[in-house]
């Protein structure tokens, strides 16, 4: 079906109201969950063909966060779609005021390639929710990923409710010639301003999920060892191909020979790098990037990794050290497996630094002085992060996850995703009882001092 006769199809199913009862979300959401639940070792296969990752590592980086999304939305819907009666102002009384939660209409989510269950499905999940109907179009650079993901979806799904169509450049470019209500885009710079482009056409809002370069901090009294371990997981994880690894780190002076010690230390122990590499260590998406990423080691700085296995597109845990912000390491997000470490004397003039590039998806700072870490946390502008941690921020569905300036715009997880895909829709209820003469001519000065007093008041 093409791209017009779907959001056509889809548009005409959400305006019969089909999907606005809690029940029929409700219903859906569960159906989706226990799909999801009978089908998990096709899931499991498709990653492993498209990334060789393990199934712990699929579990806890895919699969539990869409769980866990799925059964936040089951538990706290009813909470979210909920009216809310708010307090109506002394101009209309009497009278009450109330905000009324409603379903946008037919949604696209766009996915990316990198983690591809959790960056299509949790959006989607967001927007069922929510009220709306789907259409997901995941990447293709994880083929298997997202054929498993259309099966299983269109063949369970009504198509006017919820659909997968797959593709790339030109089916996008198709979809995003349609109106739609809301589209939720995850991926690069770049194809944002695309998506961006094409959904003023129609005044469409959109949630952009971006990139950047993901600073972390770690000032001279942290928790070394724990820092190092932190620091190598969330770096290290899916081969650094994820949107809120530590790009970069700025390191203490004072610190950086015995921090740069022990993360080689554990990179060592986690990968086994000598020769093969452990086995499900994650492999580069294709040979674009890993061509992309060989090239931006700079041998003379590399105290760990610097190779890779072509053959298997595999890339050695790398750290670089002696690196300043002028380094071609620190013009791009790096989204592999290199660790560029900066060192720093002067915390304020660091900080400047970093405020003078775009604004990062997330940052982290490892320290135990509150008073540099506030002082990092509120001078610098970053979509979340977190302190003493890595990546783990976006595991809490309490916290809305986004970016912010070209990192992204809007969030997402937890409520914040039901309401990216909600209109709030005020309504004031008035009384028939009275109606002040005030409103109407003739006017006069008396009149106007009772507006004042009464138009003022908070
Ligand atoms: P990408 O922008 O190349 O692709 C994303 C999606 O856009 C894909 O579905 C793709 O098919 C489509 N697309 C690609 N080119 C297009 C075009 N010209 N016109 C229309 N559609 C097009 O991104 P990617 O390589 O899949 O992902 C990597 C980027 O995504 C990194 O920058 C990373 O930081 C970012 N990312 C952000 C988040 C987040 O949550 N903020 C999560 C993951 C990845």
């Amino acid at each position: 079906m093409n791209a017009h006769e779907l959001v056509k199809l889809q548009s005409e199913f959400f305006a019969a109201d089909h999907t606005k009862s809690l029940k029929f979300r409700q219903a859906n959401l569960l159906k989706f969950k226990k799909l999801l639940k009978d089908n998990e070792q096709k899931l499991y296969d498709a990653i492993y063909a498209d990334f060789g990752k393990s199934e712990y590592e699929t579990y806890e980086t895919e699969l539990s966060l869409v769980y866990h999304e799925l059964n936040s939305a089951l538990k706290y819907l009813p909470q979210w779609a909920k009216i809310q009666k708010v307090t109506t102002n002394l101009a209309n009384l009497p009278g009450t005021s109330s905000i009324h939660p409603e379903p946008l209409g037919t949604v696209l989510v766009i996915g990316a390639w990198n983690y591809p269950y959790q960056l299509s499905l949790i959006p989607a999940i967001s927007a069922i929710a929510a009220g709306n109907t789907v259409i997901l179009k995941p990447s293709e650079l994880s083929a298997k990923s997202s054929e498993i993901m259309a099966h299983l979806i269109n063949t369970n799904f009504p198509t006017d409710f919820f659909h997968v169509q797959e593709g790339g450049v030109s089916e996008t470019a198709e979809l995003l010639e349609q109106k739609f209500d809301k589209i939720f885009f995850t991926g690069s710079i770049p194809v944002g301003k695309i998506v961006y482009q094409a959904a003023a056409k129609h005044l469409t809002p959109v949630v952009l999920e971006l990139g950047g370069k993901s600073p972390v901090f770690v000032l001279p009294d942290c928790d070394l060892k724990m820092t190092a371990k932190r620091i190598v997981w969330g770096k290290f994880l899916n081969a650094g191909q994820t949107c809120v690894a530590p790009d970069y780190v700025i390191v203490h002076q004072s610190i950086k020979q015995k921090l740069l010690d022990e993360m080689s230390r554990l990179v060592r122990e986690i990968f086994d790098i000598g020769t093969e590499l452990k086995e499900n260590y994650v492999r580069i998406i294709n040979k674009k990037h890993y061509d992309r990423l060989m090239q931006l080691i700079d041998n003379e700085k590399t105290i760990i990794g610097g190779s890779g296995i072509e053959s298997k597109l595999l890339i050695r845990p790398t750290i670089m050290e002696n690196i300043d912000f002028e380094h071609p390491v620190m013009a791009d997000e790096i989204f592999g497996p290199i660790l560029p470490v900066i060192a720093y004397s002067d915390l304020n003039s660091v900080i400047v630094e970093v405020k003078k590039r775009p604004k990062p998806l997330a940052l982290y700072v490892f320290g135990k002085k509150s008073r540099d870490i506030e002082r990092i946390l509120t001078r610098i502008s970053f979509g979340g992060g977190a302190v003493n941690d890595t990546v783990m921020h976006l595991t809490n569905s309490n916290l809305p996850f986004g970016g912010v300036g070209s990192s992204g715009t809007g969030n997402y997880h937890g409520e914040a995703g039901f309401k990216a895909f909600t209109h709030y829709k005020s309504i004031l209820e008035k009384s028939t009882l009275i109606e002040p003469p005030l409103k109407y001519p003739p006017y006069n000065s008396t009149k106007l001092t009772i507006l004042k007093r009464l138009l003022e008041r908070p």
